[in-house]
């Protein structure tokens, strides 16, 4: 048996969807949750140790189920990766995944490593080379030949190639599988709405995958491109920007998972030319920004699944600033609740991982947060996380 510690007199936020619940405990046994409850039903042992957790309130630490380690989220991130030296690009990751966990991120998901690094550092951090948020990666994203991403990713064209493509993924250790459906943003010359890998192309991909027992997701942004990645069975699409009632519909019918990262474009607006993003960046990310909203609260309305991530390494898209998305999500319709467990237990759903992540119930992995302040009245205490638990040790 390990030393037992209980945190008390906290508000708990559980990160199921139930009511905020006054005067709570937890009990943390080496790194899982033991037991939660109301206070009330608590029966101190005679050895636990005690933490006064009152005026604070506890919840799931942050799933970020869209992130990209390696890249600086500067105005041009492709320029550094393609001309810095790897092993200053394995630093970079080693320092982004410290600002992930001390942010209040105990948990993400990587959607576009370079050159497997992303890997390394993700096996660097579960056998405690590096301390870190935990995570899955996706190795190198499948694109086709000039698609979008090509420059991190593995170009692949026909049925065969993107089989071949994401089985060396497999092979490599990914944990998931990233195809591109549609161009993007930040690569010139292609267009976000433009179709790009085709359904059967992406089918054969997503098939690997789940014949593997691994989840696949999809930068999906135009119209088209998103219902032929949901025709391939992919489980979330990324982005989502051109949504119309078809697709939404297909999405619920299927179950995938929305994972929207209205910070991406958001940041590109705001900071601009000025700070150094290339102008095609800001030119499509202006012209999208409305639609991308707009589809967030299509889909949302609807009851589409919503999983919480943020793209962070796109430019100023801070790593560990999981908290802009809430707040975006909020204002485009989600009470704060709502955004919470779409940041805790649907993004740990849509990561395959809710067995053992994303809620704060007996059996699971003691990741969670202490606040300042209750977040469903003050979203911004989010910003300023007061205590980080990792597996169940003290972080921050
Ligand atoms: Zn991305």
């Amino acid at each position: 048996m390990g030393n037992k510690v209980v945190y008390k007199g906290f508000t708990l936020i559980d990160g199921t969807g139930a009511d905020a619940l006054d005067n709570a405990y937890l009990v943390v046994e080496d790194k899982r949750i033991l037991q939660v409850g109301s206070l009330s039903e608590y029966i101190q042992g005679e050895d636990d140790e005690v933490v006064d957790l009152t005026g604070k309130t506890v919840m799931p630490g942050l799933i970020n189920s869209h992130v990209h380690i390696v890249m600086e989220p500067v105005g041009d991130p492709n320029s550094i990766l393609i001309n810095e030296s790897p092993y200053k690009t394995v630093l970079r990751g080693a320092n982004n995944l410290k600002k992930h966990l001390y942010s209040g991120t105990t948990f993400f998901r990587d959607l576009g490593g370079y050159d497997y690094i992303d890997l390394v550092l993700r096996d660097a951090v579960n056998e405690g080379l590096i301390e870190g948020a935990e995570f899955l990666a996706s190795g190198k994203v499948v694109t086709m030949t000039g698609g979008h991403g090509w420059i991190m990713g593995r170009e692949a064209d026909g049925v065969e190639e993107t089989r071949k493509a994401a089985r060396e993924q497999l092979k490599a250790g990914a944990d998931v599988i990233k195809i591109m459906a549609t161009g993007g943003v930040m690569t010139k010359g292609v267009e976000p709405g433009s179709p790009q890998l085709s359904m059967e192309e992406m089918k054969a991909a997503v098939d690997e995958a789940h014949k593997a027992g691994k989840l696949t997701a999809t930068h999906a942004q135009g119209t088209t491109g998103i219902k032929n990645a949901v025709l391939a069975g992919i489980d979330s699409v990324e982005h989502g920007i051109f949504l119309d009632d078809e697709v939404i519909q297909m999405m619920l019918d299927k179950g995938t998972y929305l994972v929207p990262t209205l910070v991406a474009p958001y940041f590109i607006v705001k900071y601009g030319v000025e700070n150094g993003v290339p102008q095609y960046a800001v030119d499509k990310s202006k012209y999208v920004m409305d639609y991308h909203n707009e589809s967030f609260r299509k889909a949302y309305k609807a009851g589409v699944k919503i999983a919480m991530g943020t793209d962070s390494g796109t430019p100023f898209n801070q790593h560990g600033g999981a908290p802009w998305e809430l707040k975006l999500m909020v204002e485009n319709g989600m009470t704060p609740m709502e955004a919470i467990t779409a940041s805790t237990k649907n993004s740990a759903d849509c990561l395959g991982i809710l067995n053992s992540y994303g809620t704060l119930e007996a059996g699971k992995f003691a990741d969670f947060i202490v606040l300042n302040d209750n977040p469903l009245v003050n979203l911004d205490t989010l910003f300023d996380v007061e205590n980080v638990y990792k597996l169940g040790k003290k972080v921050k």
